[in-house]
């Protein structure tokens, strides 16, 4: 993509809405725009980075052996009703009337038009185990929207929902998603801690919130620093065999300041970690809280009907952009994780009124592209300092630095933005040092 022709519309200064550096630096790298509160456009840069995230999160549920639906955002009030949750739910949920005056509402969450899917169609224990999920925009009327996209109120989340014969069957699905978790959050860079939690207003006995460390976290946490290496995580890769290895994970100690006891903590206090948090997804195992209310059951072996037993499990897609940030930025903007980055490489044209630099550019840009490298291709002619500062502030991994006097010597300057390092290769040593 060339610059010049690219919807980026950046900010120099710091706009005065921002509270926290990744809603700061969301707006002023010209990601997204606020249309009211708590609601915003995505723009490319944006929302190039918010689809790869969901590609890392749609590759490990459907390696977990979830299968991909997609429910409506406008629900029908009666299936909510008949959970009993739409009185419950209380201001947080966006009622609508339509023309007919039947009462609708924008999805918060989808556990009613699951079980509703899930109890015209499977009938018999043979059908089961199923695990469903899909990748929607929820609406949350939450009473004080913030912090950008980490706290709105229409976000993504990809929310997948489980249906078991039995309980324990229910609890092996749990594990396999609180694996697919922490191989979610690993694949995009993160460092995920599992935090037993409580099961609130969606009911049932079993529960964890994932919660990524950055200083601006809502939560503060205290957890054996086992949890934060995380070095049994590769261990997981064979989702069949890891039963041992959940446990111990699950065993580990991590807590909210609300629940920690410093006096009763199981862990020595020079493994005991500190820190803040924010949740960047949340599973639960309920049991037959919708199965019942919304008469969702099977036949079992024996011929007897029986319900469900149900899980449900979330990913705050949009959150994890704004999350993302806080954990990978420095002074000059946002260093992005190769794996969800916008664009491998950024590449910089120091003259483009040079007809000389200027082909250059654009035979590395064709190469680059015939290489199957994302780039964006500075071209405007901009002073080096605007168009350094404006790459550093996007925050691409790697940055090519074209100018005629390396050009004469027949060399390129890059730089690799987490570390800052420099160095000066040949245009075809730069090419297989990308592509590698
Ligand atoms: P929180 O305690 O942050 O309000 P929650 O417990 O209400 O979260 P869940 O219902 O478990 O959230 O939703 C699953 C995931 O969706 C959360 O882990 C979070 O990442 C994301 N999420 C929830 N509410 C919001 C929001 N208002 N804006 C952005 N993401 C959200
Ligand atoms: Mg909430």
């Amino acid at each position: 993509m060339r610059l010049s022709r690219y919807f980026l519309p950046t900010l120099k200064e710091n706009p005065s809405e921002a509270q926290i550096t990744s809603h700061r630096l969301m707006l002023r790298a010209g990601m997204i725009r606020q249309s009211s509160a708590g609601i915003y456009s995505w723009l490319p840069l944006g929302l190039k980075v918010l689809r790869n995230i969901e590609k890392i999160v749609r590759e490990e549920q459907d390696r977990a052996g979830a299968q991909e639906i997609l429910m409506p955002t406008i629900q029908p009030a009666e299936i909510w009703q008949e959970s009993g949750r739409y009185d419950a739910y209380g201001k947080e949920m966006l009622r609508i009337t339509d023309r007919h005056e039947r009462e609708m509402l924008y999805g918060p969450t989808n556990e009613e038009m699951v079980t509703d899917i899930f109890r015209h169609n499977i009938k018999s224990y043979k059908q089961l185990p199923a695990l469903l999920y899909h990748i929607q925009w929820k609406f949350r009327d939450e009473i004080r929207p913030r912090f950008g996209v980490m706290r709105g109120r229409e976000f993504l989340m990809k929310d997948a929902y489980s249906f078991d014969i039995d309980k324990e069957r229910a609890r092996d699905t749990y594990n396999r998603m609180y694996v697919a978790y922490l191989r979610t959050f690993a694949r995009l860079g993160l460092v995920a801690i599992p935090v037993r939690a409580d099961t609130g207003a969606i009911g049932g006995d079993l529960s964890h919130e994932f919660q990524i460390l950055a200083e601006t976290g809502e939560s503060t946490l205290y957890y054996d620093k086992a949890l934060e290496t995380q070095e049994m995580l590769e261990k997981l890769a064979d989702l069949e065999n890891n039963e041992g290895i959940v446990e111990k994970l699950q065993s580990l100690y991590a807590a909210e300041e609300e629940k920690h006891d410093p006096d009763n903590c199981p862990v020595a206090p020079e493994n005991l970690k500190t820190a803040k948090g924010v949740e960047v997804g949340h599973i639960f195992n309920f049991g037959q809280k919708y199965s019942a209310s919304m008469g969702a059951r099977v036949l079992d072996q024996d011929g007897q009907q029986v319900e469900v037993e149900m899980g449900s499990y979330g990913i705050g897609v949009s959150r994890l952009v704004a999350a993302l940030i806080e954990a990978n930025h420095d002074e000059d903007g946002i260093i992005w994780p190769q794996s969800v980055a916008p664009y491998q490489v950024g590449l910089i044209n120091l003259q483009a009124k040079n007809a000389e630099c200027t082909k250059a550019c654009d035979d590395i840009y064709k190469k680059l592209q015939e290489a199957g490298i994302e780039v964006l291709y500075d071209d405007r002619t901009e002073r080096p300092g605007a168009k350094f500062a404006n790459m550093d502030l996007i925050g691409l991994p790697w940055q090519l630095i074209v100018g005629p006097k390396g050009l004469e010597k027949g060399i390129v300057e890059v730089k690799e933005r987490a570390t800052g390092e420099r160095q000066e290769l040949s245009v075809d040593a730069i090419v297989d040092k990308l592509k590698a």
